[in-house]
């Protein structure tokens, strides 16, 4: 596989102080992320649990175990990741977040691991742990640019995703979320807007005419067609735009 090698400069500007303090002032705020029914007594011990049945029932075991062998340390994914370039927080370095959890893989996990840790009595997965893991995953967009950057392949977006889950398997899971999630699932108009279906109709006749009018094509847009080879979800907000 050609790689190129990362400039001494783009280095110097991955790891240089960039910090822009009102940046992370603001993100720091005890609500950067919201829990919901979020039940506190003895965390670290469903989180472990909660990691080892995923691991069970999936093939996440075989990816963290490469990814535990693998780091150049290079800063490609530093300088490639967004939030990180606009917080410059070193927290937000995509192969810290992902550390956070392959840390606990690797202690709980793994045989040395969990010998090393009966020998020193150290490394147990803490409250705090859990708090900056919960602070860190929901903080990185899951978007992967940073795994087309790193030579070895590491996909960060890919250990955002195992500790969500890992998370919502414990109850921490930002509010919003949950919220917007419930409205759809369950709510009446299983949209977050509210927008009932007759006024979604009403605005896809609209736009039909309208396509035949301005553009003479007619265009229908069908909703709720059993047996369909397509299906297109738009975004919730969208027939208010339109
Ligand atoms: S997946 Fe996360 S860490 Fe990677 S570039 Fe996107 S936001 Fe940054
Ligand atoms: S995760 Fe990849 S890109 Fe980031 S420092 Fe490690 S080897 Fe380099």
């Amino acid at each position: 596989m050609k790689t190129t090698v990362i400039t001494d400069q783009e280095r110097e500007k991955a790891l240089a102080t960039i910090k822009k303090p009102e940046v992370i002032q603001k993100q720091k705020l005890d609500v950067r992320y919201h829990v919901e029914d979020n039940d506190v007594s003895d965390r670290p011990r469903r989180f472990l649990d909660a990691f080892a049945a995923i691991l069970k029932h999936s093939n996440y075991k075989m990816i963290l175990d490469h990814f535990i062998r693998m780091t150049a340390r290079c800063s490609r994914c530093a300088v490639a990741c967004h939030i990180y370039q606009a917080t410059g927080d070193p927290k937000d370095i995509p192969c810290y977040r992902s550390g956070l959890l392959l840390d606990v893989y690797r202690r709980h996990f793994t045989l040395g691991g969990m010998i090393r840790g009966r020998i020193t009595g150290g490394g147990y997965l803490t409250d705090e742990k859990i708090e900056e893991m919960a602070d860190s995953f929901y903080n990185c967009t899951a978007c992967r640019r940073c795994a087309l950057e790193c030579p070895l392949g590491l996909d960060h977006g890919l250990i955002t995703h195992l500790g969500r889950y890992i998370l919502s398997e414990i109850g921490v899971v930002p509010r919003a979320l949950v919220v917007s999630v419930r409205a759809q699932l369950e709510g009446p108009y299983h949209n977050t807007s509210a927008v009932p279906v007759p006024a979604l109709k009403d605005t896809l006749e609209f736009l039909e005419d309208d396509m035949l009018e301005e553009k003479s094509v007619k265009i229908v847009f069908p909703t709720d067609v059993e047996g369909s080879d397509y299906v297109f979800f738009k975004p919730v907000s969208s027939p208010s735009l339109w």
